[in-house]
């Protein structure tokens, strides 16, 4: 079971991700996670991610590629894997077929859990935090009694600057225009599949099931 899985920011990838890899018992490869594995470990590749990131750069494609090709290679993916936030782009996503056809292997499907921008504007806008106690609401999932106050103590509640509209906007943005490309990319290969991210929590993941059951067959 070799699988992507996608979606923006807020769309709920990693809650599905904790319920896949339980269910079907495949390891969650998360790019930062494989990232501080691999500096921690103290690999040649690691080192190198790490030179890049103590200066505030962006890791080279072709370190990136070599941490995902040494984790791929590990015996927990043998039955198969979850890739998250790798690959990001086109290009990463050749490679990334490179690799997979050295192991004898092939993608299964690219999971997009698509949510309209709006909504998770909404959804990722919505935090509120108390000026005095800290407590924390949202005001889809969360909303405290009395509007702009806290349930706990009555202090005042406020949005932290990276949750206003504009960062998050912007953030969504980029996002979305990252993985169009990548999107078309499956899509054309075969691999895509959409699910509705804007069902509840648990449907979401009966949808995911109902394909990666087809697959244990
Ligand atoms: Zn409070």
């Amino acid at each position: 079971m070799n699988l992507i899985l996608m979606g923006l920011p807020g769309a709920g990838k990693g809650t599905q991700a904790e319920q896949i890899v339980e269910n079907y018992n495949i390891p969650h490869i998360s790019t930062g996670d494989m990232f501080r594995a691999a500096m921690s470990e103290g690999t040649e590749l690691g080192l190198k991610a790490k030179s890049f990131m103590d200066q505030g750069q962006l890791v080279p494609d072709e370190v990136t590629i070599g941490i995902v090709r040494e984790r791929l290679g590990k015996d927990d993916c043998k039955k198969g894997f979850l890739l998250d936030g790798f690959p990001r782009t086109v290009a990463q996503a050749e490679a990334l077929e490179v690799m997979l056809s050295d192991l004898e292997r092939t993608l299964d499907y690219v999971l997009h859990i698509h949510v309209d921008q709006s909504l998770l504007l909404d959804r990722l806008t919505g935090r509120r935090i108390c000026k005095n106690c800290g407590a924390t609401y949202h005001l889809i999932f969360n909303p405290p009694a009395n509007e702009g106050v806290c349930d706990k103590c009555g202090g005042e509640l406020y949005q932290r600057a990276d949750d206003n509209a504009e960062t998050v906007g912007n953030r969504l943005e980029v996002n979305t225009k990252q993985m169009k490309p990548l999107l078309d990319f499956y899509q054309a290969k075969g691999y895509l599949r959409t699910i509705d991210g804007e069902q509840e929590i648990d449907q979401v993941y009966v949808n995911i099931d109902e394909l990666l059951k087809g697959l244990n067959k």
